[in-house]
């Protein structure tokens, strides 16, 4: 019997695309082996998580692996809505250009202001230059079981990698569009003290360590999900999905900057001394002047709340320490309480401080 076969990709040369981009050998062979071999149903719209369970790695490395292959051409991004009236899924695309801050769905009429955390999703396709799939392929029954089996990626999960913005920057929100986040733990820093390090090591001397400190808080920011949005001054400003990464970032941060003065030797008056404040709340994802930022009232309590930190310590809000994650992280932890009247707000709010590395 003879039997068409579709024209597929050699592996070999997609594992080498791929090794070309300092993927490591193992995983660029087991995405090149999924890609030419899975089901052709597994290979449309397929929702990532459905690739990092077959791969055994987690959400993020997931998606940096992807990204790499749509670099290489070998898959395309699609951005999804899910229309929160009937639930059919809307395609939007391969660009973030093509969301609006009001969307109609194509299979209910209803009109809605797309959640980036909630309704917008991401899934990914092989490239058809790659393999040619059959009609069948589009199957969204399979899909739906697999996304309620396994939940879906968030198009704000996919904005929080600092490499969709490095490796994509065309790929943004257009000036004038914005998009509603239900949920976003905003992180704030400041270094206390750097005047005196700048008065007595010297200007380049000093900048040359607060570079250092940049350096930290951007890999730990990375490594605990979130992605530094911008520095202001000595400040930082970073957004994450969850409360507990927030946190779990903030203690990172606090104890990397301690190491850094025990590297440095800084003692004294010279030492960094990092303030941290954590707040979760709606937010509003915008670009502004090219980059990711967001905006509202959660942005602006989390700075308000930073302002409470002394040194060594992380304030947060109420609602931060509301997150059973960070109850799970507080426990046994050094942390106190303070009714303050923060800037704009007309009722004092308790703020938690939590003493990660000790006081000067
Ligand atoms: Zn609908």
């Amino acid at each position: 019997m003879f039997r068409w076969l579709p024209r597929q990709g050699d592996p070999r040369a997609i594992a080498a695309s791929l090794e070309r981009r300092q993927v490591s050998p193992p995983l660029a062979a087991a995405l090149a082996r999924f890609l030419t071999q899975a089901p052709d149903r597994e290979l449309v719209h397929f929702n990532p998580r459905a690739l990092a369970e077959q791969l055994g790695l987690d959400e993020r490395a997931t998606l940096r692996l992807l990204l790499t292959a749509l670099e290489e051409g070998l898959v395309t991004l699609n951005w999804e809505l899910r229309c929160p009236a009937c639930g059919a899924i809307n395609h939007r695309g391969a660009s973030l250009t093509a969301l609006h801050a009001s969307e109609a769905c194509g299979a209910c009429g209803a009109q809605f202001s797309p959640q980036l955390d909630a309704e917008v999703r991401v899934t990914f396709s092989v490239h058809e230059r790659l393999r040619a799939l059959g009609r069948s392929a589009d199957d969204p029954a399979h899909r739906a079981a697999l996304d309620a089996r396994l939940g879906v990626v968030s198009g704000h999960a996919l904005l929080l990698l600092p490499e969709f913005r490095r490796l994509f920057p065309q790929q943004r929100l257009l000036p004038d569009e914005s998009l509603q986040i239900s949920r976003v733990a905003i992180l704030f820093t400041d270094l206390a003290g750097s005047t005196a390090l700048y008065a007595q090591r010297g200007d380049p001397r000093a900048y040359h360590l607060v570079r250092l400190h940049f350096d930290e808080l951007f890999r730990v920011a990375d490594e605990q999900g979130g992605l530094m949005i911008k520095t202001i001054g000595d400040a930082v400003m970073a957004a994450f999905q969850t409360p507990g990464e927030a946190m779990r970032a903030a203690q990172a941060m606090l104890q990397a900057v301690a190491a850094l003065n025990q590297r440095g030797q800084l003692q004294g008056e010279e030492r960094l001394m990092l303030k941290v404040g954590v707040h979760v709340g709606p937010g509003l994802s915008v670009t502004l002047n090219g980059q990711p930022d967001y905006f509202g009232t959660t942005v602006n309590l989390a700075a308000r709340v930073q302002r409470r930190s002394q040194g060594g310590d992380v304030a947060f809000s109420q609602e931060v320490f509301n997150d059973p994650e960070v109850r799970a992280l507080l426990r046994g932890a050094d942390t106190e309480q303070e009714q303050a009247a923060l800037k704009g707000i007309a009722e004092p709010v308790r703020i938690y401080r939590w003493q990660v590395v000790g006081p000067q």
